[in-house]
């Protein structure tokens, strides 16, 4: 419904000049900006200048009658409501003139990347870690308002979010590659604005084992043990992939000499079987003997030589 330029001014269609130009004083009064701040009064004062412009000019005055007297006609054929009902007061009731609203549309949370270590056995087998993230949240006192209650959001400390510690287990599946990226759907950063949460990035780095060395899917070891044992020959305890193994050193066992094992080396997906395990015997000279055991290898000495000896005169 347009109003009229008398509905406006809130004055009859057969007002004399000097009464629309009271009526407007009345009105500016009430409206100026400097007044009215609102946003309505502005709205207001502008109608209320345009409306007087018209009706205190005489011929603007005229034209106007005449052309609302045609469209009167037109509107009244067309409707049964009367186009004189309304007031100027409507205009309170008009919608506010839309405002322009920042555009918000949904935000994807950041990705997070992690890295973690395990060993060679652990790749093999499978395993699990731990990972702690931190990412930021909505703050849920001020819902990301960054105020509450009219002050400043305590909670937050006026950021709007806030950063939450999380723990997150991660299955590392048995058989991954160094440098194999794993993701976990939706445990990166959180989405804004009904945004999708970003994702967690875990990137599996296999560090050698310290005693292990595995070489086209043979696992080496070397085995230290004592001048001793390697005479006497005696059991020895061996790490492997899958746990310690005992192997049997037989008397006079040779430095470097090798041991295989079998079944206890890298898995074949395929054939289901362990590989090898090749085990180098060090024999390791202890780094302090007591009195008495240097006069044990003195002795073994003299007899050593006694033997030698005795084969010469022979
Ligand atoms: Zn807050």
């Amino acid at each position: 419904m347009i109003k009229s330029y008398y509905d406006i001014l809130n004055v009859k269609e057969n007002a004399t000049k000097q009464e629309i130009k009271n009526q407007f004083k009345k009105l500016v009064k009430m409206y100026h900006p400097d007044v009215n701040s609102s946003l309505e009064a502005e709205e207001i004062f502008k109608e209320i200048n345009k409306a007087a412009e018209i009706l205190l000019d005489d011929l603007k005055r005229k034209n106007y009658d005449s052309l609302r007297a045609i469209n009167k006609n037109i509107y009244r054929k067309n409707s049964n409501i009367n186009a004189s009902e309304y007031s100027f007061y409507d205009l309170f009731k008009k919608p506010k003139k839309e405002e322009k609203k920042p555009e918000i549309k949904p935000q994807k949370g950041q990705d997070i990347t992690v890295n973690v270590e395990i060993d060679y056995t652990e790749a093999i087998l499978g395993t699990q870690r731990s990972i702690n993230i931190s990412r930021s949240s909505i703050c849920p006192k001020c819902q990301g308002h960054k105020f509450a209650n009219g002050q400043k959001c305590a909670y937050c400390d006026g950021l709007g979010e806030k950063t939450v510690n999380k723990k997150i287990t991660v299955k590392i599946p048995k058989g991954l590659k160094n440098g194999t990226k794993l993701r976990i759907k939706g445990e990166g950063q959180e989405g804004r604005f009904g945004g999708q949460n970003g994702n967690l990035y875990v990137v599996v780095n296999v560090i050698k084992n310290d005693e292990l060395n595995i070489k086209d899917d043979i696992v080496y070891y070397n085995a230290s043990i004592s001048p001793y044992t390697a005479v006497l020959g005696g059991n020895i305890n061996v790490p492997t992939l899958w746990g310690e193994a005992i192997i049997k050193i037989p008397p006079l066992t040779k430095a470097n000499q090798s041991f295989k094992l079998i079944d206890v080396g890298v898995l074949n997906e395929k054939t289901g079987k362990k590989g090898e395990q090749i085990v180098k015997i060090i024999i390791q000279i202890p780094k302090e003997l007591s009195s008495q055991e240097f006069a044990l290898y003195e002795k073994l000495r003299d007899l050593n030589m006694k033997k030698t000896n005795a084969k010469t005169i022979y």
